[in-house]
């Protein structure tokens, strides 16, 4: 059987909330003078793979399904209750996707009730351009906890409903305060993070690169720092990985790589700086992958005037490892290229030979052993051996003590990183360092 298509369709879309009645709803459920009236729900939608039927369909006939998918919850919900507990409301606030508060709910039953009968409804097929179409949808679920704002839970319920999409088609999620907590902070950094250049709150930090023979710096490496209002300074580590999840990384790359060809050029037009500057800077995963991120740098070191060879782009070894990495193309710019974080990962001799790279920075895990591990002596010296037999230089990284580098200079490692020579640095210190003979 197939649903009669409606000819008030469009009148019922226009008939839905958007989300501003739909908080001013919950605000006033939650914060009635009196306390709480009643326990509220709310429920996040999203109906599943629409994009397809978009693209076979069309957009118009994609929206006039919308049309009957928001009808039809409608229909599911109680359109007028008690005056005490008012009546439940749906909003549209994605093309696909739907919020709906629910009053009255004393127990996650009560939630999951609503949903079977969303469930079952949708499971009648409906009919699109002459075909049948079925489809499902998947659904977030947070109830009101104490002290809850409106916009606390529509935020708790998008995180419900994306561990739901997670899970597949027909999924549903309830929100549990304690589990998904990192979620929540995972998306707070996420959005912040979209602001965050607009605001100034990008740094470049430099850390001094040291031949360990004489102690002269041979590089700096650039280190993002994200002066966040709340958090306080926070490190790449705390953040990069959200930024790579929500391709947020390829802009604050541009952003990263303009600013420190930008502070290269300015230390090499100071008279007291002495020699050619060279920067290191990290590149990330999704950039790199990027089919234009060749063009990107290039255009940058067009902009800003920077020498390629005086810029050094730093790839970990685990990034190495995926296939269908251009690396040639980016070395042909005339940037050199040197592996980060060597001895994290596996990469074979065989491979490492065909690299056009022409530095490794031993890992601060494999330098933090020596003088504590004789198996750390052994590992270095391994590993200095085989990038001498390839003629690339080597950094070993996070020095700390006397005692590393004394080992480090005995195995003949070229240069140096690390507290022992200096902490990462703010622009103007690094500079006045620079300007020290
Ligand atoms: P990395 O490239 O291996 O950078 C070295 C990290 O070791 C830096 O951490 C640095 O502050 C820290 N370090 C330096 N000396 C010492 C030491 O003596 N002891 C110890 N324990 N640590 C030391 P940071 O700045 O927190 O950066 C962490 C990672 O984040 C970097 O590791 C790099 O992979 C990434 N990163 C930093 N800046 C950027 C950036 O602009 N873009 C991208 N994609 N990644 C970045
Ligand atoms: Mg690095
Ligand atoms: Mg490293």
């Amino acid at each position: 059987m197939v649903r009669p298509s409606s000819d008030s369709a469009a009148d019922a879309v226009a008939n839905l909330p958007d989300h501003v009645p739909l908080m001013a709803r919950l605000g006033e459920v939650l914060e009635s003078p009196g306390g709480p009236r009643d326990n509220v729900a709310v429920i996040s939608l999203n109906v599943d793979r629409f994009k397809v039927i978009n693209h076979r369909f069309g957009l118009e006939a994609g929206d006039q399904l919308l049309v009957e998918v928001a009808q039809l919850i409608s229909r599911c919900l109680r359109q007028e209750d008690t005056v005490a507990r008012g009546s439940d409301i749906v909003s549209r606030i994605g093309a696909d996707e739907f919020t709906i508060a629910l009053s009255g709910v004393s127990s996650p039953e009560d939630a999951l009730c609503v949903i079977a009968r969303i469930r079952g409804a949708l499971a009648t097929p409906f009919r699109v351009d002459g075909e049948e179409v079925s489809i499902t949808a998947c659904y977030g679920i947070a109830l009101h906890g104490v002290g809850d704002r409106p916009q606390q839970l529509l935020q708790n319920s998008s995180i419900a409903l994306s561990r739901a999409k997670e899970r597949g088609p027909d999924s549903h999620h309830l929100f549990e305060a304690g589990v998904d907590a990192s979620e929540k902070h995972r998306l707070r950094l996420e959005h912040e993070l979209r602001e965050a250049a607009a605001r100034g709150q990008f740094e470049l930090h430099w850390q001094p690169i040291v031949s360990l023979a004489d102690g002269a710096i041979a590089r700096l490496e650039a280190l993002l720092r994200w002066n966040h209002p709340e958090l306080g300074r926070l490190s790449p580590v705390e953040f990069i990985l959200v930024a790579e999840e929500s391709g947020l990384i390829l802009s604050i790359g541009r952003w990263v790589l303009g600013e420190a060809c930008r502070q290269a050029q300015r230390w090499q037009a100071n008279p007291s700086v002495r020699g050619p500057i060279r920067i290191a800077v990290n590149v990330s995963e999704r950039e790199l992958q990027h089919p234009s991120y060749h063009e990107s740098v290039q255009e940058i070191l067009r902009e800003t005037g920077l020498e390629a060879d005086s810029l050094e782009l730093e790839i970990t070894e685990g990034m190495l490892m995926r296939p269908a990495v251009d690396l040639r193309r980016l070395k042909s710019l005339g940037v050199s290229l040197s592996i980060d974080d060597f001895g994290t990962g596996n990469l074979s001799f065989t491979h490492l030979a065909r690299l056009p790279v022409s530095t490794v920075k031993i890992d601060g895990s494999v330098v933090a052993g020596l003088g504590e591990d004789p198996r750390a002596s052994t590992i270095v010296r391994a590993m200095l051996a085989t990038a001498a037999s390839y003629e690339l230089e080597t950094i070993a990284e996070a020095v700390e003590t006397t005692r590393q580098l004394d080992l480090l200079r005995e195995l003949g490692c070229t240069y140096g990183q690390g507290y022992l020579f200096a902490k990462p640095l703010l622009s103007g210190e690094a500079g006045s360092m620079l300007e020290r003979p």
